[in-house]
């Protein structure tokens, strides 16, 4: 062994050694650093032994070379190790302890959904004028959704809901209506109900139409139900829900399950009557169909027409959501946008 190359070897021992110990000891990033540049660095200490091993006797270079390059394998895994212990250990703290300054989050407190809302609204008024709030299948067959309810399969009626067929005769119902025909099966007069509940059209999705809609659905049944009853009872349910300066108004209308018939329009509850967009300049909008209803529906399901009389309504509160809220989209109802719907929470 010759002077130069045994005295490079032992500064490397020694390189070792103290760059082994200074990057265990390292506690921070920062601290990691600096002992990567002064033992690994471009003018690092290993570098500067490294470029001595040109002048070292050529029957031991190999030997210094094979030494030096060990050492710098040995140095750079300790620092990777090293690097992966404090990135461990700032993950714990920061697990750990919690930053008493930052400002609370509020709880979520979570909404009854506007349309569920209008929903629970109509069945509460209607409740204390006596009536029970049931539901009923949403899958039905044709007889409860058209036949029973005086709608022919070929009449123009049935095709403008012409929906879902699941086979010939079972479809997804168009309307709530068939609970009317369900209740009067099971239940002799006096009838009060009221029936919410999803409905569904083959209508694409646009601002005022969805495939699947919720409706409500009132009946009553008795003896002696006469037209005044009718009127007096959509009255009150109007200035209850919108309001008692709110007025409203019955125009004759068409439905073949009721005789007569009427759609039952308030004043606009945006311009209170002097015409604005939202009630096409008309002062009106129009919150439901209803009328009498017709005998013939009475013969189909059992009730005596001569003995019973009754009213029937159906409202779209979704519809009435939209009036009430001055949503300009009935999509918005169905997105499920929480941004949207806390508004309402
Ligand atoms: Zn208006």
């Amino acid at each position: 062994m010759t002077a130069v190359g045994a005295s490079l070897l032992e500064r490397l021992d020694e390189l070792e050694g103290k760059g082994l110990a200074a990057i265990e000891a390292a506690g921070t990033g920062d601290a990691l650093e600096a002992a990567r540049v002064t033992y690994l660095g471009r003018n690092g200490e290993l570098a500067d032994l490294m470029g001595r091993i040109g002048s070292v006797e050529p029957d031991v270079r190999p030997r210094v070379g094979q030494r030096a390059n060990a050492v710098k394998t040995a140095l750079q895994e300790a620092l990777e190790t090293r690097a992966r212990e404090l990135a461990a250990g700032a993950a714990e703290q920061v697990d750990g302890e919690a930053d008493l300054t930052l400002p609370g989050r509020r709880p979520w407190v979570g909404g009854v959904h506007p349309v569920t809302r209008v929903i629970d609204e109509i069945c509460d008024i209607f409740r204390d004028l006596g009536f029970t709030r049931v539901q009923g299948p949403e899958i039905e067959t044709t007889w409860y959704n058209f036949t029973a309810l005086n709608i022919p399969l070929d009449h123009p009626a049935a095709d403008t809901m012409d929906t879902f067929y699941l086979d010939e005769d079972v479809i997804l119902r168009t309307h709530t209506s068939p609970v009317q025909a369900r209740v009067m099966e099971t239940h002799e007069p006096p009838v009060r109900v009221v029936v919410p509940g999803l409905a569904y059209r083959r209508d694409s999705f646009d601002p005022s139409h969805a495939p699947a809609f919720e409706q409500i659905e009132g009946l009553a049944v008795d003896e002696g139900i006469d037209f005044i009853e009718f009127r007096s009872a959509i009255e009150h349910f109007v200035g209850r829900f919108f309001g008692r300066d709110t007025g409203s108004r019955f125009r004759p209308s068409f439905y073949p399950f009721t005789e007569p018939s009427a759609e039952v329009d308030v004043t606009c509850t945006v311009c209170r009557g002097s015409g604005c967009p939202t009630c096409k300049r008309t002062g009106w909008i129009t919150i439901m169909g209803s009328g009498m209803v017709d005998p013939a529906v009475f013969e189909a399901i059992g009730y005596d027409p001569e003995r019973y009389t009754g009213y029937a309504f159906g409202m779209g509160p979704g519809r009435i959501a939209m009036v009430r809220h001055g949503i300009p989209d009935m999509r918005m109802l169905y997105d499920g946008d929480v941004r949207f719907l806390e508004q309402f929470a």
